[in-house]
């Protein structure tokens, strides 16, 4: 039997696939079984931010692999030591303390339990069309019904509000919550970018209503918007920030920064087996430094300007709204975003969607330009066809 007949006989079928085997891939590009390569824009849901198989990533992997790959966090771990202080080094000025996790989703559950610990309190705020993770806390602050509805009831306590409206947010609090959870570009939502002020308001309104603000950075963090956090572009440190995707390179690992606001967690209050594994530190060190060695930020700030600029040159009655920050970058259209995907795949270009009908790019951090450019011609060819 084939990998694909394999796999739809035996995979859950929770995911809608593609007809793509991916068995290879080195930087922006990934090849599939028959050798055909593609530029890979999906990079592994924006996991990739250094590329497929970074040596440096590779090199940490193999030397840890063949030294210790498990060790949990009741033991003290090298690799975890100097990955926990490359974080807090680069984290927005405060966040000194780290949960270590493997996914985004465990990174908001963590987050949310954290912020009823530390305030007592039980609600929470989010926002509309905002997207936290799948698990039954990260669902319950998740706002499409489409995710949530097969799984009522959720965990209780939690109310959603317009995105960047802070009038609405404002309304929102009072003496019961514990949180408010925002993205500061709404990824799965649609790739939108929150206004100036809007973020400096939320942590004023919480800081009236005594509320923490969790900050869901997991696909906005480690570079991709062209800060290593998007809360920085804003001038706003949250009191607690979820992150997760690409911060070890491609090996699972999510991770909770918070400071002082959040008082000293009582031991056993959380938990996890993997957190804080040897392996996933060993990558996240290679990872960390190489973002901040190269500049990765900058690269997405400089690239990502340019991309959009050159995006929205593209004349197609198609197109609504092209909009983005660094590398991360939707193309809103009239219609169903599916089979422009297709169609950019027989082009050799690898795209994904965030919602309906915007057209998501998240490509690698380290892409050429001229890579880029490719990408942009398939993109012209399909949406002006
Ligand atoms: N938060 C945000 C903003 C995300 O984009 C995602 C995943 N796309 C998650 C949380 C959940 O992350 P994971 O799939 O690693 O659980």
């Amino acid at each position: 039997m084939s990998t694909m007949e394999i796999e739809r006989l035996h995979t859950s079928g929770v995911y809608p696939k593609r007809d793509l085997e991916i068995v290879r891939g080195s930087g922006a590009h990934v090849w599939d079984a028959d050798g055909r390569e593609y530029i890979d824009c999906v990079a592994g849901q924006g996991v990739a931010l250094l590329g497929h198989c970074n040596r440096a990533v590779v090199a940490a992997v193999h030397t840890q692999a063949e030294r210790l790959i498990t060790c949990p966090e009741v033991f003290y771990n090298d690799q975890r030591a100097k990955a926990l202080a490359l974080l807090v080094e680069q984290a927005p000025e405060g966040l000194n303390r780290v949960f270590l996790c493997n996914s985004g989703a465990e990174a908001v559950e963590a987050a949310l339990k954290f912020a009823r610990l530390a305030t007592g309190r039980t609600g929470f705020v989010a926002a509309m069309r905002g997207f936290h993770g799948r698990t039954f806390g990260a669902l319950s602050a998740t706002w499409e019904s489409k995710y949530r509805d097969p799984f009522l009831p959720l965990v209780p306590g939690f109310r959603h509000v317009p995105f960047d409206n802070l009038e609405a947010l404002s309304a929102a609090l009072d003496a019961e919550i514990a949180a408010v959870l925002l993205e500061v570009v709404q990824g799965e939502g649609g790739v939108r970018p929150c206004s100036p002020g809007y973020l400096a308001g939320a942590r004023e309104v919480c800081d009236q209503h005594g509320a923490l603000l969790i900050l869901d950075e997991v696909q906005t963090g480690c570079g991709r918007t062209g800060r290593m956090w998007a809360c920085q572009h804003h001038g706003v440190v949250p009191d607690l920030m979820c992150i997760g995707k690409g911060v070890a390179g491609g090996v699972p690992m999510g991770a909770v920064l918070f400071g002082s606001r959040t008082p000293d967690l009582p031991q056993g209050a959380h938990g996890s087996t993997f957190g804080g594994n040897a392996l996933a530190a060993a990558a996240a060190v290679a990872t960390l430094r190489y973002i901040r060695d190269q500049d990765l930020p900058g690269r997405a700030a400089q690239l990502g300007e340019w991309l959009l600029g050159r995006l929205r040159e593209i004349q197609s009655p198609r197109i609504r709204e092209v909009r983005g920050m660094g590398l991360m970058i939707g193309i809103e259209l009239k219609e169903k975003v599916k089979p422009h995907l297709l169609a950019l795949q027989d082009q050799g270009v690898l795209a994904l969607p965030a919602g309906p009908i915007v057209l998501r790019l998240l490509p690698p951090l380290v892409i050429e330009q001229a890579d880029l450019e490719r990408v942009v011609s398939a993109i012209e060819t399909t949406l002006s066809a």
